[in-house]
């Protein structure tokens, strides 16, 4: 067990409107703390007041992007419980990350017990709205503050929670996307498996003109044959070609393994669908849009569970799906993962975990 030192805030901010919440605008009132240093371990959790952290200008995070992220949510069931949903393949995910960056691992049963904590704290701020939850962002950070390359000595893991709004406030809309061929997200045993900041920073130019360009998101191809689906966005991307769902496979490290992935793939072979998980070339895609037999596409991640696609744009050369509406199997993956996140189905996959 964790000796979490807690420090309550004096002046708690006021809360906005469940309609007003939208996503990692708003921020509680407490945040969590615990710091690293070699040849000491992990030490000095706490939960203090939300607020600035100093860190020396020299953080080596600040200049090698040695960094890593999590992203979960706590969601309030109708009789006022508040629940998780599968954290333990977080907090697993977080320290696959922690070794990819050469980051010391978080014991698994701490990190859950200082997740747990804070949201028990902050149990108020879990809005109520349909569709609305708390977002838990966990994330660990190199200060060390000197500037040579190598591995840094001192680190920072710390949670915040926001709460957010509904993701579909207007229905599952079909979004567009574009098919990336500028740009890469990421190379075979580079870190596209490992939830980092730099992911991220390196997508941004991409994103930037897809959206300058009318697109929501881009289809990110391999970045070695420019060639088989990665990712779309910041989601795992899912078909259904002639009745059969098929997802990019994580064997080449190139696809950020998640958690709505998985739930997803378990769901649908629980229901009887065939799911391979193997190589997808947009080349197929064209084909079976071709013949007809491209009967589905969809995002899955956290933040929206099931982002519907209604259309990929390659270069000028449209691939409309389901008449830019959204499928049978993408509806029946949004309502199943989101009555058990917010309690209104029976927990039959063992998924979750209540904050007592
Ligand atoms: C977090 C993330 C996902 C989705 O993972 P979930 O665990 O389902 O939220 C997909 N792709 C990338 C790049 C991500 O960072």
């Amino acid at each position: 067990m964790l000796d979490i030192r807690i420090e309550k805030a004096a002046v708690k901010k006021s809360k906005p409107a469940d309609d007003s919440l939208g996503f990692g605008r708003h921020f509680t009132d407490h945040m969590f703390i615990m710091d690293y240093d070699a040849g000491q371990g992990w030490h000095d959790a706490r939960i203090v007041p939300y607020g600035p952290i100093s860190l020396d200008p020299s953080a080596m995070v600040f200049h090698y992007a040695q960094e890593l992220f999590e992203g979960l949510k706590a969601y309030r069931r109708s009789d006022d419980g508040i629940q998780l949903f599968r954290p333990d393949k977080n907090i697993a995910r977080m320290n696959s990350t922690c070794r990819r960056m050469c980051v010391p691992e978080v014991p698994a049963e701490d990190a859950l017990q200082a997740i747990k904590t804070l949201v028990d704290i902050e149990r108020d701020w879990v809005p109520h709205s349909q569709g609305t939850s708390l977002y838990i962002r966990p994330f660990i950070f190199a200060t060390e503050p000197q500037l040579g390359v190598h591995p840094s000595k001192k680190y920072s893991f710390v949670i915040i929670l926001s709460p957010v709004g509904s993701y579909y406030a207007g229905g599952l809309a079909p979004v567009k996307i574009r098919v990336e061929r500028k740009y890469v997200r990421c190379v075979k045993g580079g870190t596209g498996e490992a939830k980092v900041g730099g992911n991220y920073a390196a997508s941004l130019l991409g994103q930037q003109e897809a959206e300058e360009n009318g697109y929501a998101q881009v289809l990110w191809l391999d970045g070695i044959e420019r060639k088989y689906i990665d990712e779309v966005g910041a989601m795992n991307v899912f078909f259904v070609i002639d009745g059969k769902v098929v997802t990019p496979s994580l064997a080449d490290g190139n696809i950020l393994p998640g958690v709505t992935r998985a739930s997803c793939i378990e769901l649908l072979k629980k229901w009887g669908y065939t799911v391979e998980e193997r190589k997808v070339s947009i080349d197929e895609i064209r084909e079976a849009y071709e013949n007809g037999t491209l009967n589905e596409s969809f995002g899955t991640g956290t933040a929206a569970v099931i982002s519907p696609v209604g259309e990929y744009n390659d270069e000028g050369y449209s691939i409309r799906i389901n008449d830019g509406k959204i499928g049978p199997i993408s509806q029946k993956l949004y309502d199943n993962l989101t009555a058990m996140q917010w309690g209104k189905a029976a927990d039959e996959m063992g998924w979750i975990v209540p904050v007592e």
